[in-house]
């Protein structure tokens, strides 16, 4: 499926999808935000790699950071915090493309940088797919590989951009696109995840999950009532 333009939704928000749908209805839909200390520090990590103007340049790679990406075959947009561009000996076909005012064939490879460690699930890894699907988009090439940075950790780990990747990559986009059109947030689904989310407060998962029925909490509340008196 190929999106339109006012389709388009925030690429970053793949991440959110990943972590809880719940929780990508909240920001994306409902505009609901809370900063804690890990998104505060995310956006300290972010602000240093997210400069658009700063351009790194050295013989064999170019880096460009904050750069622009779109993809119309996820229907997202955002922007890549880091792509290097590695040199090419020659060009090959489906692999380099050509960059403006450097001469020779180039190699893409996207790097995102994220806070603390890598986590137990893939969804930084989806991020960064999405971003290498968008460049593929972009440049006509193909992307095998790109790389995580960890602020903890100051380490960067290769994450094969493989089709079980690229398929689970997919399918979370279209659920972003599915809920959008609905405008609907879908119920908490309460789990260990919740004690690293920054929205726990706004939306009350165990509140949620408690709830029953006006009609039994009154007649809860005449019960106690009737056997105090
Ligand atoms: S508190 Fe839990 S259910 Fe609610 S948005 Fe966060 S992760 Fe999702």
């Amino acid at each position: 499926m190929i999106y339109s333009n006012e389709d388009f939704l925030l690429l970053s928000g793949i991440q959110h999808m990943a972590f809880c749908e719940r929780q990508w209805a909240l920001i994306h839909l409902e505009q609901v935000w809370a900063e804690n200390v890990r998104t505060i520090e995310g956006k300290h990590l972010h602000n240093r790699a997210d400069d658009p103007f700063k351009d790194e340049s050295r013989k064999t790679m170019r880096v460009v950071r904050g750069m622009p990406v779109v993809s119309q075959k996820l229907g997202l947009r955002g922007v890549a915090d880091v792509v290097e561009f590695h040199k090419s000996k020659e060009n090959v076909e489906g692999e380099t493309s050509r960059l403006e005012n450097r001469e020779g064939w180039w190699h893409p490879v996207p790097v995102e940088y994220k806070r603390g460690r890598p986590k137990p699930d893939d969804r930084d890894a989806v991020q960064l797919c999405a971003q290498a699907i968008a460049l593929e988009e972009m440049l006509q090439v193909s992307i095998p590989l790109g790389f995580l940075f960890y602020g903890q950790t100051k380490h960067r780990q290769a994450v094969a951009l493989d089709i079980s990747l690229r398929q689970h990559t997919m399918e979370l986009s279209k659920s972003m696109h599915q809920l959008a059109r609905e405008g609907k947030t879908p119920k908490a689904q309460k789990g260990k995840h919740c004690s690293l989310c920054s929205l726990t407060e706004q939306c009350q998962p165990y509140w949620m999950l408690r709830h029953r029925p006006v009609g039994n909490y009154l007649e809860r509340m005449c019960r106690v009532e009737g056997e105090e008196l």
